[in-house]
């Protein structure tokens, strides 16, 4: 099936096709039919299957250049209110619509004045709910109302918020909810909040054929010196490794410093500072960025090819979120997993729900780690020496 197919707007489908897309994904080709026939639609697949255009380009047919806004999308973090507004703004290449991104972390008042003449706001819900309050948001015009990634919306505890600004809106509207995985609160949300829903789930688009996952045991003390061995030896254009905490985060790239390009991501640093890290990755200069889950929420590089996971993730969700950050729309990728004897109980889950594979042994060097403060607990200062050590897993025994 091609866009035009849909019966979309010839001029989206033009500034898609010049985008590159050539078909539309599952979550487009079900949702956006739905969209035009003006229904609400509540749409769970996987991150990276192409959910901003299932909303963006319906929603921007209707849409006209007014100067009043129309349109609300709600997103949980400030790379992702930068991502979709981008997108927004490549789909609208041929129309004259107006898209705003509105997030904390930067300067108010250049907002409230590109807020008097826009017609699509891509927020966070805290910046959102700042403006109304200072009544610098005329929420009046609503058509069509976005709750994207409503599932990390929720976990980042923002449910408060949004229930706060949905009061705001004209309940004359469109409701539109995607998220990649759903909960109870998810159900909930959707039950109070959108007419007689639509319920669309679509194929994972992160096509498991393109993505490799595979988990190494190891012991806590050999986890760096095997990060970098496997590092070395995949030759990565651009890895993303995920540790549990800043802390370690902070640990693990200074470390990583002396073997390759390489920059920490976290919650921590301020919005002009993640914004030419990102930079830099997407520019080729940076090859490793070491993240924490929240960071890297929402990240789209394109050129991500794999995924470590430094520390287990704590659920399946979680696993699900870190590895669509590579194999992005139809890439090839590959996401490794250090598993420590006590993660094991952790990660069962994990291993239950996705399908990973133990890797094969490794003779790697073992390297010097040095700790920051309350990494120290976790290394074993004795370990390390110039022996060749080996990764330790049972043969071919699949955690399930
Ligand atoms: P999600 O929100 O589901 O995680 P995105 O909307 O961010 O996914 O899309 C993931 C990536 O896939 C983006 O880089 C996007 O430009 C690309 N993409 C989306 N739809 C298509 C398509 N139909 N063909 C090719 N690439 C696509
Ligand atoms: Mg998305």
């Amino acid at each position: 099936m091609k866009f035009q197919d849909l019966g979309l707007d010839p001029q989206l489908v033009k500034a898609v096709e010049e985008i590159g897309y050539e078909e539309p994904t599952d979550i487009q080709a079900t949702t956006i039919p739905l969209i035009r026939a003006g229904r609400d639609v509540f749409g769970q697949s996987s991150t990276g299957s192409g959910k901003t255009a299932a909303f963006g380009l319906p929603i921007l047919e209707r849409i006209q250049h007014k100067g009043r806004i129309q349109v609300l999308v709600l997103v949980p973090t400030r790379e992702l209110c930068e991502q979709v507004a981008q997108e927004f703004v490549k789909f609208s290449k041929y129309k004259s619509v107006k898209i705003l991104a509105v997030y904390g972390g930067v300067g108010i008042g250049q907002q409230i004045k590109n807020l008097k003449d826009t017609d699509v706001v891509i927020g966070t819900p805290g910046r959102i709910l700042d403006h109304i309050n200072r009544r610098t948001l005329d929420l009046q015009n609503i058509k069509f109302l976005v709750l994207d990634e409503a599932d990390k919306m929720f976990d980042m505890g923002f449910v408060r918020d949004i229930r706060k600004i949905i009061q705001y809106v004209p309940k004359a509207r469109q409701t539109l909810l995607f998220s990649a995985t759903i909960s109870s609160d998810i159900i909930h949300l959707a039950k109070n909040y959108m007419v007689n829903p639509e319920k669309v789930k679509a194929e994972e688009y992160v096509q498991t054929g393109k993505l490799k996952q595979i988990y190494h045991n190891v012991t806590v003390g050999d986890k760096f010196s095997l990060l970098v061995h496997l590092l070395a030896q995949e030759k990565p254009t651009v890895a993303v490794v995920f540790c549990a905490t800043r802390k370690r985060v902070n640990s693990v790239e200074k470390n990583l410093k002396k073997y390759t390009s390489v920059l920490a991501i976290h919650g921590g640093l301020t919005q002009s500072k993640r914004n030419s890290i990102m930079d830099l990755v997407k520019s080729g200069e940076v090859n490793v960025l070491v993240a924490t889950d929240v960071a890297a929420r929402g990240i789209d590089i394109k050129t991500v090819t794999h995924v470590f996971n430094y520390d287990v993730p704590k659920t399946s969700k979680d696993y699900v979120h870190r590895i669509g950050r590579t194999a992005r729309a139809g890439e090839t990728g590959k996401a490794i997993t250090l598993l420590c004897p006590e993660d094991h109980e952790n990660f069962r889950h994990v291993l239950a729900d996705s399908d990973i594979d133990v890797a094969e042994q490794q003779d790697f060097q073992r390297l010097q780690f040095e700790v920051i403060r309350t990494d120290r607990q976790r290394f074993n200062h004795r370990r390390f020496s110039n022996n060749r050590g080996s990764a330790r897993h049972s043969n071919n025994r699949r955690w399930r």
